[in-house]
């Protein structure tokens, strides 16, 4: 198992296999899991490089089952292709929307919680209906909720995409682009893209100490971010080191076990008070 935060996630493999000799169907072992609420959302911190201070967080989404943590990558790409995606894309709104609430009570304080969107999820019919109406029952303020999207939304029918962009954005949500430099998307998109955020993927970030072009490529992103008025976050920022060239280069956030783990959500408000405390 790898590590990762206070959740200690398990491959799949060996986790579901060891019930049955016989192939399970993890499709339907899924769905039950959205049904029977086996799952939850961890919260990663943000910090501002300018202040040192919370931005917000990042929702992150993990599968209970048998009291272990399955890891979201052992169970995303098979939703994406099942179509199971829109119901735990679905739920994983909905609960970032009833924390945000409960946390905002909870300090008396705005919090800014992004939530990951799948390509499938962005281009289903019912997504921009289901943000409406999650709005219209939930009284969250849509400016507390980041949609972090990828460039492969681009790859379909990138005018609908920047269209439904425009009114997602028309709405109050804040907008970024994750995993950035990984995807296909031309620079020409960017420019029309009306969001907030870039987030530099982490396999930049990674290497970017050793790898002088990895460092020249994280230098040349916040460059560009700025000057299309965008905040630029670092994403898998693990060591001071990584921080200090990152702040020196002028990134404006960072994301990362350097500042912290994902937190289930008991332990991410008490980061929440603890950061307004200072
Ligand atoms: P992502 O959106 O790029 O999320 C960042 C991943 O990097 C998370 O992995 C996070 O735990 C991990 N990470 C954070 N800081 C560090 C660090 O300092 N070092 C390293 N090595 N890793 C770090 P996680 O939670 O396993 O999620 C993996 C991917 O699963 C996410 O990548 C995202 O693409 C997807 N995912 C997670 N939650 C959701 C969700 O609710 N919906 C959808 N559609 N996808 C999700
Ligand atoms: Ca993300
Ligand atoms: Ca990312
Ligand atoms: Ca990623």
């Amino acid at each position: 198992a790898r590590k990762a935060g206070g959740d200690r996630l398990v491959p799949y493999s060996q986790q579901l296999n060891a019930a049955a000799g016989e192939r399970l169907d993890m499709e339907s072992l899924l769905r039950h899991a959205v049904e029977r609420e086996e799952l939850e959302l961890h919260y990663q911190p943000q910090q501002g490089l300018h202040d040192g201070g919370l931005i917000g967080f990042e929702a992150l989404v993990r599968w209970r089952r048998n009291g272990q943590l399955i890891s979201p990558a052992d169970f995303i790409p098979m939703a994406e292709e099942s179509g199971l995606i829109v119901a735990i894309g679905n739920w994983v709104l909905e609960e970032a929307c009833r924390q945000v609430s409960v946390w905002q009570a909870e300090t008396g304080r705005p919090v800014v919680v992004a939530v990951n969107i799948s390509p499938r999820q962005f281009a289903a019919p019912g997504f921009l209906p289901h943000l409406e109406e999650l709005l219209a029952t939930s009284h969250v303020d849509p400016g507390s909720i980041e949609l972090e999207i990828t460039e492969s939304v681009m790859v379909e029918d990138a005018e609908a995409a920047i269209a439904l962009l425009h009114r997602l954005r028309a709405l109050g949500f804040r907008l970024a682009i994750d995993d950035f430099g990984t995807g296909y998307s031309s620079l020409a998109y960017l420019s029309r893209f009306p969001i907030h955020k870039l987030k530099i993927d982490q396999s930049f970030v990674r290497n970017m100490h050793s790898v002088r072009e990895q460092s020249a490529i994280v230098q040349a992103t916040i460059g560009l971010g700025h000057s299309l008025g965008l905040t630029v976050i670092a994403e898998g920022v693990e060591t001071e080191a990584q921080r200090g060239m990152l702040s020196g280069w002028r990134c404006d956030e960072i994301q990362g076990y350097y500042y912290s783990r994902p937190l289930p959500a008991d332990s991410a408000l008490k980061f929440l008070e603890g950061s307004l405390q200072l």
